[in-house]
């Protein structure tokens, strides 16, 4: 039996029959606007020959579209709950299948290995939004195989998470995705379109993952660590926060910036990712 899972009155009727009830702590926003999941579909450009990790299937609204497009869809669900109604809304499709867990302990290269082999894969998926940054990083740094991550996000992340790195929207974050991925908004979605309907509107975004990071690093932690620590304190120049940020003496920190010819007053959202290259190379060759 095929149900209309934009439907309020099958979406209750479905909750009902097996006691039910959204979990705010994890982030449960179902969409109800048929218009949502064809478009996240479409835009991130999967065919017949792909496979998708779904993170967070909810009762399969997007993961019943996403079996109709592509070769194989695995869905990662924490909340084992939402079984008895997957099992329902999802029994027409022999390309679906679903593990009960945390994405964020989840082996996504194994994963990748095991489900999908000769495939090329990518992940698809209304996010959680408690764990959009940690689930989007993990992805970007433990998910080795992935080709590209669509997914809805609020508002406000996409803007950070697509800004570009050096405007006044970027942050830690912006840079951090930007090294692994090219980031694009694609469209917004208003906060109706969700059940029940979350405070805020979200968009959906596409990571492209880069085969080479866009500028040469050798010391990645370092790396991540000089960009997390400049964009620590916001208000300060990069001198202080890198200073507390990195535990290191002012002295140090000035002397890497001026080795690198930046000036002391110099501030994170201001800087490049060529800039934090630079300033990482440097601060990897300073005597403290
Ligand atoms: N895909 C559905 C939709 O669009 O209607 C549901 C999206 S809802 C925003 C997020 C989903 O992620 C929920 O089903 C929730 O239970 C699940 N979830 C929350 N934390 C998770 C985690 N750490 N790992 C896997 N799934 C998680």
């Amino acid at each position: 039996m095929q149900y209309d899972l934009t439907d309020r009155a099958t979406i209750e009727y479905l909750l009902g029959e097996h006691g039910f009830s959204f979990s705010k702590s994890l982030g449960q926003n179902f969409i109800i606007d048929p218009d949502v999941c064809p478009r996240i579909v479409e835009e991130s450009g999967i065919d017949s020959g792909w496979g998708v990790i779904e993170i967070g299937p909810g009762i399969g609204v997007l993961t019943a579209e996403l079996c109709a497009a592509a070769r194989k869809v695995v869905s990662i669900e924490i909340d084992r709950k939402l079984e008895p109604i997957l099992k329902k809304t999802l029994a027409d499709f022999d390309n679906s299948e679903i593990i009960y867990g945390d994405v964020l302990k989840t082996d996504i290269p194994a994963l990748i290995e095991e489900k999908f082999r000769g495939m090329d894969v990518c992940v698809c998926a209304n996010l959680p939004y408690y764990i959009t940054s940690p689930v989007i990083m993990y992805l970007l740094e433990k998910g080795k195989g992935l080709r590209s991550l669509t997914v809805m996000v609020q508002k406000e992340a996409a803007q950070r998470l697509c800004a570009p790195v050096g405007s006044r929207d970027s942050g830690a974050i912006t840079a951090a995705v930007n090294y692994r991925s090219v980031a694009e908004k694609l469209f917004d979605v208003g906060k109706n379109s969700f059940m029940p309907s979350p405070k805020v509107d979200s968009s959906v975004i596409k990571l492209t993952i880069r085969e080479k990071p866009p500028v040469d690093v050798e010391d990645e932690k370092l790396f991540f660590s000089v960009i997390k620590a400049a964009f620590g304190q916001r208000r300060k120049t990069a001198l202080n926060s890198l200073s507390s940020g990195l535990s290191l003496p002012k002295s140090v920190i000035s002397q890497a910036l001026e080795s690198c010819g930046f000036t002391a007053n110099m501030r994170a959202e201001t800087m490049t990712m060529q800039d934090f290259a630079a300033l990482t190379k440097a601060l990897g060759t300073v005597d403290n």
